[in-house]
């Protein structure tokens, strides 16, 4: 188990920036999510503390020993890819055992290493096949065997389920949570998957252009994001904004009238999740509008609704309350978050 102080560590390749100084401190037994849209330097950040890519600036910690400048194998960090890393002219077992082999562990005890972390992957029938013969999944937790047998003290994992299939995803998802928590060891997971990222880590740390836009629980940067690209990566549907004025006490937009919690008087975004619109009858309502489309989810209907005042809002309603297309709604947001309109940056209000 280990704690990681990673102390404005940044790379660049000549003219291209994949990670502005960032700084960020991981707990003991924690796991953490690097989340973020393609290219914004989530799997640069995590090889810079795996070792494979030196950082231009700054300096990590491990426990807190430097090892900013060493080669990985000093490391004691166990990585995990999506593309397993598997040796094919190797047995499961030979495979699982290689860290130990070439850490010059004596045969009988590598053995009953690769046992146990055979039997806790649930791969203690496959001992004796080789690679090929395996599925997606099983391939998978040959990879997250041969992790935990080293008993390092981090693991970093880059997309580690992207290549299996969605129903399997979900299983390993919760498979390979609950072997962490169990073994308490200090996980590192790069996704591009939102919902990877919710379901499985106890902080989330979202990028975006090589900076981190916000760390937070799961729950903090779904509800409480903390500017609009936060806001708009997060969620599917994504969140509604619209841009209006503050002021008084209200949020206001053609045909809009939204009670806010700020005193500000200026330019803002209202941000309303799609969950978020509950459809009443006109008189009670913020904002008025007329059904465009309805699309059944099975477990909701999306409703696509025209605003009377310009402007299209998606809804996430129950299947029952869904009208029919080309109804007239009013609509009442249970919950609402204001930003800085983008020219300003975009922030939180
Ligand atoms: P993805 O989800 O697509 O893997 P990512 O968030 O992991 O993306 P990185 O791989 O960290 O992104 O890349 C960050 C930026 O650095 C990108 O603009 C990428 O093109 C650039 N980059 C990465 N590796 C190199 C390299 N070896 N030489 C030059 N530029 C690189």
């Amino acid at each position: 188990m280990a704690t990681v102080h990673l102390d404005n560590i940044a790379k660049s390749w000549g003219a291209v920036t994949a990670v502005s100084p960032l700084s960020l401190d991981i707990a003991d037994g924690e796991f953490l999510v690097l989340l973020g849209p393609s290219g914004c330097g989530k799997t640069t950040t995590m090889r810079m503390i795996a070792g494979l890519d030196e950082p231009t600036g700054g300096t990590i910690r491990i426990d807190g020993r430097d090892v900013t400048h060493l080669e990985p194998r000093d490391r004691d960090v166990a990585m995990v890819f999506q593309n397993y890393g598997l040796y094919p002219h190797m047995t499961v077992a030979e495979n699982i055992g290689y860290p130990l082999k070439l850490a010059g562990v004596p045969k009988a005890e590598r053995a009953r290493r690769v046992a146990e972390a055979a039997e806790r992957v649930e791969l203690t029938p496959y001992l004796e096949r080789r690679p090929a013969a395996m599925s997606g999944g099983q391939r998978q937790r040959v990879a997250l065997a041969r992790a935990i047998v080293r008993q390092a003290k981090l693991f970093l994992m880059d997309e580690p389920l992207s290549n299996l299939d969605a129903k399997l995803r979900g299983t390993m998802r919760s498979t390979l949570r609950a072997l962490q928590r169990d073994l308490g060891i200090t996980t590192i997971y790069v996704t591009h998957d939102q919902v990877e990222a919710m379901t499985m880590a106890d902080r989330v740390v979202v990028m975006e252009k090589g900076r981190i836009q916000q760390i937070g629980t799961p729950a903090d940067v779904y509800h409480r994001p903390a500017n609009l690209f936060v806001a708009g990566f997060l969620g599917a549907p994504p969140m509604n904004f619209i841009n209006g004025q503050l002021s008084g006490g209200v949020f206001t937009a053609p045909g809009m009238v939204v009670p806010a919690d700020s005193n500000m008087t200026r330019p803002a975004i209202l941000g309303v999740r799609p969950e978020a619109i509950r459809l009443t009858g006109p008189a009670a309502s913020m904002a008025q509008g007329r059904v465009r489309a309805v699309e059944f989810l099975g477990d909701a209907s999306l409703l696509l609704i025209d605003r009377q005042d310009g402007g299209t809002l998606t809804a996430r309603v129950a299947v029952a309350d869904a009208p029919v297309v080309g109804a007239p709604v009013g609509l009442d947001f249970t919950t609402t978050r204001l930003f800085a309109p983008a020219a300003d940056g975009g922030q939180a209000l």
